[in-house]
């Protein structure tokens, strides 16, 4: 291979590399960092494995490499090797690196008869049978150090290895030559080491790869070798960092003596980089290499600090001890950063994991990931409790000029853009605290202090359900049998009986929605409607999603206008704004390929607000959705509202993945992380304002100390208390079916705040319904009557024949 360089040297670097000062090349590094990066500096939490210290190679400079001794294993073994894997979950680390030397069996006869002894021919095999098996025991995603590697390694690696490396170090041919630190390495050769970066673009594998300075090089074979990374990624697009490693003399080597290179040299270096590579790259130094220079380093441009690790030593640099999360996290913030932890693979790859990700991966980095693809920090997920505890950020990390500016015009009511949107969805830290303070501030501007909940009965009248939402437990059908629960089909008798029992305990509204059953039609809904009324005519009937409208409608072969007409004349109230998802046709494609597309729910309820139905609004996040579909979906909710009105409130439902079809078969992540689920409050009272001035917590999603943060984070409102829920239940929320009317007021007092009962138009209730919710009897247990009762079996095959052709006729 013919390395590329010299003739594509752009001169005009060169100039400005070395006729600038360091404060101008740092300034101008940092701020084209700082337009790709923003205000986060990255690192990996992972754990070191060095699979073997035997290397072919004789690197002046390395106390890596050792030779071969009688009474030590030539290789770890899979019991250590899952051992330090599983030290490193326990610490909270994403990654397993996996360092090791070049090739030994090309040089020791140890090697062969070690890697003989494991059933192995050569390393690489042995190594990516060690990945495979930290995936499957552990959930760390594998980074491979495994130096110079063949195409054949690349497809043996891939598909247990989420990103792989390799330290060009230098294209310096001279520094091969007899005296100079790589004579006698032939995997230093540089024409090799670019040919496997150049394979790892071939191949689609997220790549990390750097120089290593202070080894004999010249400051202009530095920019030379950064040319030549460049030129690979603008061909392949795979390089996801570059490492500007500095050498240390370590003693007992042959370069024990030479001289390290000082901070100017690492500083110059960090920003030419920048200038080379572009704002996009993420540029990292190794801490441990650089103590106490953190800030500056920081302010020469680069943006991660690399992997760090809570549980090992760094086995290329052991007598250099990792800094302490704390100082790191200190240090950068004083430079005015956010340390944030990522995975090995970057985000950018995580997106597109289809094209550089194996999809024998994608279950496990989307389990690691969050709603931008960086690490998911903490052990919530929604349906799971949450410690009152808020992560602690330090004060000194500045708040960003730019979200400020948004918040004072999303206070102002001013319509905010997608991209500023998704730029609060970005907010980590102190920008996140902020967020939720300005939310907090906002809510008791405009709702006050009261916090207000409603005593419903979720009735839920089927489970049944010919759709296909890959997110959804609850629906029985063809592919969901095995999930939790009987199939169950209420008879009007069950459901009367459900609806007296709920007044006798205080309730004032029903919530009633179901599975799209192939035997219901409109009638059912009239019939469900005109039972309610029927057995409490005071009831509020809150009912029917936009998709059961929409159903219902085509069967009977009238209008949604018309039906939801009919619905109000048979004592429907009000509906729910489920069955929204995520309101973007992309992110529907994927968790809901058979329902409503986004117009066509936002038409259903836009009629529904003109024919005088109010309706909630909703959304479902954290599945496979990012800040963007979020974004995106606030404005559809915003528009509508601006022209009807008709939204009594908006209620993020933060997606419960336990049993969860998508979560399951490993296509979705594992709901939004914590910040993510409080930022959505926030940032949803911000965007919804004035319009929408009610925000809800689901107490269901996140739990009862869960439901307190986000009354924190600008929501005012803690929803119903249900009595029966049975959705989330069903894909493994573990906070219940009911949060009693004591409960609730205990919760909401414990804040501060004064509760109130209400209604679902958020009018204040009779003190008889106040009195009736606290005396409440236990509930009876439900029955749920199976499929096939009176009701379905009389109109079974005339609906399912109406149903499938006004469905084919929608597709
Ligand atoms: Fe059916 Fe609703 Fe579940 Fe979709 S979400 S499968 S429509 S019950």
């Amino acid at each position: 291979m013919e390395i590329r360089w010299t003739e594509e040297l752009p001169e005009s670097i060169i100039q400005r590399a070395m006729r600038s000062s360091l404060g101008e090349l740092c300034a101008e590094a940092a701020e084209a960092r700082d337009s790709a990066h923003g205000s986060l500096v990255t690192y990996s939490p992972k754990v070191f494995i060095p699979l073997t210290k035997l290397c072919r190679n004789v690197c002046h400079y390395c106390t890596f490499a050792e030779t071969p001794r009688r009474g030590t294993a030539a290789y770890l073994s899979r019991e250590e090797i899952i051992g330090i894997a599983r030290q490193g979950v326990v610490a909270g680390c994403h990654e397993a690196l996996f360092t090791l030397g070049d090739k030994p069996e090309a040089r020791y006869s140890a090697a062969i008869d070690a890697l003989r002894a494991l059933g192995h021919a050569s390393t690489i095999s042995y190594l990516a049978d060690m990945c495979g098996a930290v995936i499957t025991e552990t959930g760390l995603l594998p980074h491979v150090n495994a130096g110079v590697l063949t195409s054949a390694d690349f497809e043996r690696l891939r598909p247990v290895s989420a990103s792989m490396g390799l330290m060009l170090e230098t294209v310096s041919p001279r520094l091969c030559e007899p005296g100079q630190v790589h004579h006698g390495s032939p995997d230093k050769d540089p024409v090799r080491r670019l040919e496997t970066i150049r394979l790892a673009g071939v191949h689609k594998v997220p790549f990390t790869t750097g120089i290593l300075i202070g080894i004999g090089e010249t400051r202009l074979e530095r920019i030379q070798s950064l040319v030549a990374i460049r030129n690979l990624h603008r061909q392949y697009g795979h390089i996801q960092e570059v490492i500007i490693q500095n050498f240390r003399a370590k003693a007992d080597t042959r370069s024990a003596d030479a001289e390290e290179p000082d901070l100017e040299e690492m500083l110059w270096t960090v920003a030419v980089t920048r200038m080379v590579l572009g704002s996009g790259m993420s540029i990292q130094a190794p801490p441990n290499l650089s103590p106490g220079t953190y800030a500056q380093l920081v302010r020469a441009g680069l943006n991660d600090w690399g992997g760090v690790s809570p549980v090992t030593v760094d086995h290329v640099n052991p007598e250099a001890p990792w800094p302490s999360l704390d100082d790191l996290r200190r240090a950068t913030a004083l430079a005015g950063k956010v340390l944030t932890e990522r995975l090995t693979v970057y985000p950018a790859y995580v997106e597109q994991r289809n094209d550089w990700i194996d999809a024998g991966l994608h279950q496990a980095v989307l389990r690691a990931s969050d709603g931008v693809g960086l690490a998911r920090t903490g052990k919530w997920s929604p349906g799971l409790a949450v410690s009152r505890q808020v992560p602690n950020h330090l004060a000194e990390a500045p708040v960003g000029a730019d979200l400020k500016a948004m918040v004072s015009r999303a206070n102002a009511g001013t319509r905010l853009d997608a991209g500023e949107i998704a730029r609060l969805f970005a907010a980590r830290g102190p920008e996140a605290n902020y967020l939720f303070e300005a939310a907090d501030d906002l809510r008791r501007e405009k709702a006050g202090d009261v916090v207000r909940y409603v005593v419903n009965r979720n009735i839920n009248y089927t489970n049944i359900c010919s759709y296909r939402c890959r997110f959804c437990a609850f629906s029985k059908g063809k592919t969901h049998e095995a999930l939790r629960g009987a199939a169950y089909d209420l008879d009007l008798g069950e459901i009367e009986r459900r609806v007296r029992e709920a007044w006798d305990r205080g309730a004032t509204e029903v919530c009633m929605q179901g599975g799209i059953h192939p035997a219901y039609t409109g009638a059912t809904y009239l019939d469900i409607c005109r039972a309610v009324k029927r057995a409490v005519p005071e009831m509020h009937i809150h009912a029917f999603s936009p998709l059961e409208i929409q159903q219902g409608a085509a069967t009977l072969k009238i209008s949604v206008e018309e039906f939801l007409t009919e619905l109000k004349q048979a004592g429907l109230d009000s509906l729910p704004g489920t069955a929204a998802e995520i309101l973007d046709d992309n992110v529907r494609a994927i968790i809901c390929p058979d329902k409503l597309k986004t117009q066509e729910w936002l038409d259903i309820v836009e009629t529904a607000h003109h024919v005088g139905l109010h309706t909630t609004s909703t959304i479902m996040f954290g599945h496979v959705d990012g800040p963007l579909s979020w974004a995106l979906h606030l404005l559809a909710i915003r528009d509508l509202q601006d022209e009807t009105g008709g939204f009594t409130e908006f209620v993020p439902l933060p997606f419960v993945p336990m049993e969860a079809p998508l979560y399951l078969h490993g296509k979705a992540r594992k709901g939004p992380t914590l910040r993510e689920a409080l930022l959505m409050h926030a940032v949803a009272r911000l965007v919804l304002n004035p319009l929408i001035p009610n925000i809800q917590a689901s107490w269901v999603k996140m739990g009862v100390e869960g439901l307190k943060l986000c009354l924190d984070a600008g929501a005012n409102d803690a929803g119903g208390t249900l009595m029966n829920e049975s959705i989330s239940r069903a894909a493994g929320t573990e906070h219940g079916q009911e949060l009693p009317p004591v409960d609730m007021r205990k919760a909401i007092m414990a804040l501060g705040r004064m509760p109130a009962q209400r209604d679902t138009l958020y009018r204040p209730v009779s003190s008889e319904r106040r009195q009736a919710s606290v005396d409440a009897a236990p509930l009876a247990a439900v029955v749920q009557t199976p499929p096939g009762g009176p009701r379905s079996l009389a109109s079974m095959a005339r609906a399912t024949e109406r149903l499938s052709m006004s469905r084919g006729n929608d597709k």
